[in-house]
């Protein structure tokens, strides 16, 4: 078998047929291979988008095939021939494949590497494109036919305005943010568009950001459409999420619900696309492929001219900025829906003191009042474990990471030191090492902490903590959660992990212990990100028929940003940040990208990024982009060890993403030759997330 498919000689064939193909490797470049003839034979009618067996060094590997052409930059007699062809119909539709290499480009990432995250690991080895079903597959393709379809609410004249302009709209691109509240019906809204795509036999694409916020979004999912709908997220295991994306290739699923890579979902007629919570951090992957899929879910919107819903409380910069310039249309919804009424914010200044374990008498009070009158608190802090920092009362000595520049964590239960940089753990020092002492104290509070010490100030009332460390095992978030749910007094101590998504109708209360950090955060996005986590934890407040109240506990009450947002709410800040964006040209004003580069030896990563700036510079020299193109660095990263790696980053900006794309393709293959980028581990991030 093996010598008939052996490359033919170049003189034997007169146009022979050249595969461009992506094999899954780590460089950035497509390969050639020769097509023989008897495979051509057995498919005549061969797309892109088939998966190919072709030999690749010393081993036989799955290739995506990209295009067919009759020359190749290779010599035909060096080229190797494909092996065997594993599917006679494109597994990856055309649309899909375009998107992908777009995004290969768009993201600067190995285009075979990015196979990794388009296709299921079950079709990246020779298996046939085949459902083999199971009971255990109802995870990952769900119906409920168990009981009627839940009706539709009628809507508010809102939310009826909103659905109208999505619903006109329908077989053509446009882009809309729909901007509302928390509890102002926008689920209800993306529910209405979706039955109106169904109702129309096309299909709808959702988008949410973390897994535990999937079981809710999917159960009201559940309730309102009988029908299959295929959940891709990554807690499936590969025969799960090969099967969803199977159905939804097929049409079978009519609604796909997934996070982040259900972007790359294929679809048999699509019809809409829903990005809940747009703002969402976790929509851009942070290593390896740091593509955003919020930005590529609107890419796809645009190349399968369909309309696309993003929708938030409390939207980007980005996406504000979008919808004032005219590229989003701008939907918004200012009630509440049903009865629901927005919560009463007010600024607690602990510039005084009198704080007990970080709890001043106004914040324990309040919440002594609601408890009373059978209500629910939220006490959200951002640390988990019990204190920041662990401390010797004599010398002055903190307990930090041998391998980050950062301090250990305490935890109590059980007792050990962390470093939530590293993860690496090591036991509680009981004397100090510096000079012997036994008087080892925690300083700042963590949610641990927080839990003991209102268990123990609120000996008759329930305290729930709610963060990573308590939900470690699978079902112990839904245990906590129910619990919540079923509306008994009760104190919820968290992290970020309670401020997204769910529905605590019975929570009156929230508090926030310590706004500060955001605020003079060395990130540009710092305050943005501050004032969207605080609205969502805010958002959990009174839900229901009572009127919430938000409690923000801050050393800087008289902070502008802080007062902007207590006093004229969310958009007024976002106006007041972009504003500063474009007194700073940062982005969304410009686009930016990231250079960044890490080592264990603290030199190298200098050394290869004052090369890359050279040769960006050069390039800029080449091609009239001096001015167009701001270069910043290189600068040590913000924590700048971190894991035993020292890292440095060069940050660009430019006003016209084309030159940014431009520059980076050039300088990436030119950096992938030189000789100090053995001394490094560096990459790009195109419209980086955050600059930690
Ligand atoms: P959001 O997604 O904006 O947070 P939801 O769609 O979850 O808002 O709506 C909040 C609550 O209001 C939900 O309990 C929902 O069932 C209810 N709701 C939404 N729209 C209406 C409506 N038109 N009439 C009555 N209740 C509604
Ligand atoms: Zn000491
Ligand atoms: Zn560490």
């Amino acid at each position: 078998m093996s010598d008939t498919l052996a490359a033919p000689p170049a003189h034997a064939v007169n146009s022979p047929l050249i595969a461009r193909v992506a094999v899954p490797s780590p460089l950035r470049r497509s390969f050639d291979y020769l097509l023989p003839t008897e495979l051509m034979a057995e498919y005549p009618d061969l797309q892109p988008g088939v998966r190919l067996r072709v030999p690749f060094g010393s081993r036989e590997l799955t290739a995506v095939l990209l295009e067919l052409d009759s020359r190749s930059d290779v010599e035909i007699n060096k080229l190797k021939a494909v092996t065997r062809i594993l599917d006679s119909t494109p597994l990856i539709p055309a649309h899909l494949l375009k998107l992908w290499l777009w995004a290969a480009r768009y993201y600067q990432h190995p285009v075979g590497d990015a196979l990794h995250t388009l296709m299921p690991a079950g079709l990246r080895g020779t298996a046939m494109a085949k459902t083999k079903r199971r009971a255990s597959d109802s995870k990952s393709l769900v119906s409920d036919s168990s009981q009627p379809a839940e009706a539709a609410r009628q809507l508010n004249t809102e939310q009826q305005i909103a659905c109208e302009q999505i619903n006109k709209s329908h077989g053509r691109y446009q882009g809309f943010l729909l901007d509302g509240v928390t509890g102002s019906g926008k689920t209800e809204i993306y529910l209405q568009a979706i039955a109106h795509t169904r109702a129309q036999g096309k299909q709808a694409l959702v988008l949410v950001p973390e897994i535990s916020l999937t079981p809710q979004t999917l159960a009201r999912f559940r309730e309102r459409f009988k029908e299959p709908i295929a959940v891709m997220h990554s807690g499936l295991t590969p025969r799960q999420r090969l099967n969803a994306w199977l159905a939804a290739a097929s049409g079978e699923a009519g609604i796909i619900i997934g996070t982040r890579s259900a972007v790359f979902t294929p679809m048999a007629s699509p019809g809409l696309i829903v990005i809940d919570e747009e703002h969402d951090g976790s929509f851009k992957q942070q290593d390896g492929f740091r593509y955003s899929a919020r930005d590529l879910a609107v890419m796809r919107a645009s190349t399968e001219n369909i309309p696309i819903v993003l929708g938030s409380a409390t939207p980007s910069l980005e996406s504000l900025h979008n919808a004032a310039t005219g590229r989003y249309q701008r939907l918004r919804l200012l009630q509440r829906a049903g009865e629901a009424m927005l919560p009463e914010f007010r600024l607690v200044d602990t510039q005084a003191g009198d704080l007990e374990q970080g709890f001043s008498r106004a914040l324990l009070n309040s919440m002594q009042e609601h408890i009373k009158s059978g209500k629910q608190v939220l006490v959200f802090i951002n640390r988990r474990g019990f204190a920041p920092v662990l401390q010797c009362r004599d010398c002055g000595w903190t307990a930090e990471c041998k391998y980050c520049d950062a301090r250990l964590t305490l935890h109590k239960s059980p007792p050990h030191l962390c470093c939530h940089h590293c993860e690496r753990r090591q036991p509680v020092t009981q004397s100090c090492p510096s000079c012997g002492g036994k008087a080892m104290q925690a300083i700042g509070l963590g949610t641990e902490r927080s839990e003991a010490f209102l268990q123990n100030y609120f000996p008759d009332t329930r305290v729930i903590r709610v963060d990573r460390d308590a939900t470690r095992r699978k079902d112990d978030l839904d245990r906590l959660l129910n619990e919540v749910q079923s509306g008994e007094p009760c104190i919820l101590v968290g992290t970020q992990m309670l401020a997204k998504g769910h529905h605590f109708p019975n929570v009156t209360l929230v508090a926030v212990l310590d706004a500060d950090s955001g605020l003079f955060s060395a990130d540009f996005r710092g305050q943005e990100f501050m004032a969207q986590l605080l609205m969502q934890v805010a958002g959990r407040a009174g839900r229901a028929e009572t009127r919430g109240e938000v409690l923000i506990q801050t050393q800087h009450a008289t902070h502008l940003s802080l007062q902007t947002l207590i006093h004229h709410g969310y958009h007024a800040l976002a106006e007041q940040l972009l504003q500063e964006r474009r007194q700073t040209d940062m982005p969304p004003i410009t686009y930016m990208a990231s250079l960044r580069a890490e080592a264990i030896k603290p030199e190298a990563p200098l050394a290869f990024l004052m090369q890359a700036r050279n040769l960006i510079q050069q390039y800029c020299r080449d091609h009239q982009l001096e001015g167009r193109i701001l270069v910043n660095g290189p600068l040590p990263a913000p924590m700048e060890k971190r894991a035993n790696r020292f890292r440095q980053q060069l940050h660009l900006r430019a006003w016209q993403r084309q030159d940014l794309q431009q520059l980076l393709s050039e300088v990436c293959t030119q950096l992938e030759l030189l000789p100090s980028q053995r001394q490094v581990r560096w990459s790009v991030d195109v419209d980086p997330q955050d600059m930690i």
